[in-house]
């Protein structure tokens, strides 16, 4: 049966969620900073997970962003294909959400209208929105407004099938080690491995959304995210960048079939504010 959604709905959600990423890190994110202030051997890095979650925790209560840079809007919809929307255009609403969000919200506005003539829209608009049509009658909104420190630190590398897995594991620890401090570690390390250029790339923008601590459903894949998790925390770069072993709190990896002449790899590194927030409506 086909279920009717008016696209203010989604502005109003699209909206809150923009404000809520921003003042408030995700349950997951928060445990995982704590275990790591918990195990950190360097007392420097150990001082300076405990001054990230103080901040955390002033943000909450004072209801000021996590960070000041507080991102580009990054919006994954799921549209269930027994929706129908109406109201007015989609993406037009999606946007109309970014920007009383950041408007009302009183959140940095950090985004240019041409990326040569730079010149700032003031609403933070337009958001990068991905669409997948799904099954069902839902709309599965996911907004991950995401920092330019640990944007920028994200690589793509078109690797030959003879590369292989070693291969992988060597562009995702070269990506990590340099970003070093630039991507205001702790990080998440999305990753995509497969599909074309563009696939890979929105493969491991969407792999940071995934809860912190789940795994690859993929065994091999599983383990190499253990691994990885692993050897990245043996670069040294720790918190802050400033030495130890919480360099990153996960790598998420996500993979899709590719051509036989490729091997795309994507590292999307996010520091630790890794904002993203769920809601379906
Ligand atoms: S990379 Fe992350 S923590 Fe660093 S300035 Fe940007 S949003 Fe803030």
């Amino acid at each position: 049966m086909i279920r009717t959604v008016n696209v203010q709905e989604i502005t109003k959600n699209v909206k809150e969620m923009c404000i809520e990423a921003n003042h408030f890190l995700s349950p997951d994110m928060e445990k995982a900073m704590k275990k790591a202030a918990l195990s950190e051997e360097s007392q420097v890095g150990k001082k300076i997970l405990e001054q990230l979650l103080e901040n955390l925790h002033i943000a909450g209560n004072d209801t000021i962003p996590i960070c000041q840079d507080t991102g580009m809007a990054v919006v994954f919809l799921e549209v269930g294909q027994d929706v129908h929307l109406e109201g007015g255009n989609l993406e037009d609403a999606v946007n109309e959400g970014i920007r009383q969000g950041y408007v009302e919200g009183y959140l940095r506005k950090s985004v240019v209208s041409d990326p040569l003539i730079r010149e700032n829209t003031k609403d933070n608009t337009p958001g990068i929105i991905h669409y997948k049509i799904v099954q069902g009658d839902k709309v599965v909104i996911k907004v991950a407004p995401k920092g330019f420190g640990s944007e920028n630190m994200s690589r793509v590398f078109m690797l030959k099938p003879a590369d292989g897995i070693e291969g992988v594991k060597k562009a995702v620890l070269d990506a990590v080690a340099d970003a070093g401090p630039n991507a205001c570690p702790p990080m998440v390390v999305g990753v995509g491995i497969g599909g074309t250029f563009e696939k890979c790339a929105v493969m491991a923008k969407e792999a940071l959304t995934r809860e912190v601590g789940e795994h690859s459903d993929i065994p091999y894949v599983k383990q190499m995210e253990e691994e990885l998790l692993e050897k990245i925390n043996g670069l040294g770069i720790g918190p802050g960048g400033l030495g130890g072993r919480t360099t990153a709190i996960a790598v998420n990896i996500d993979t899709y079939p590719t051509h036989i002449a490729g091997l795309p790899v994507a590292v999307n590194i996010c520091c630790h504010v890794n904002r993203h927030v769920v809601r379906a409506i």
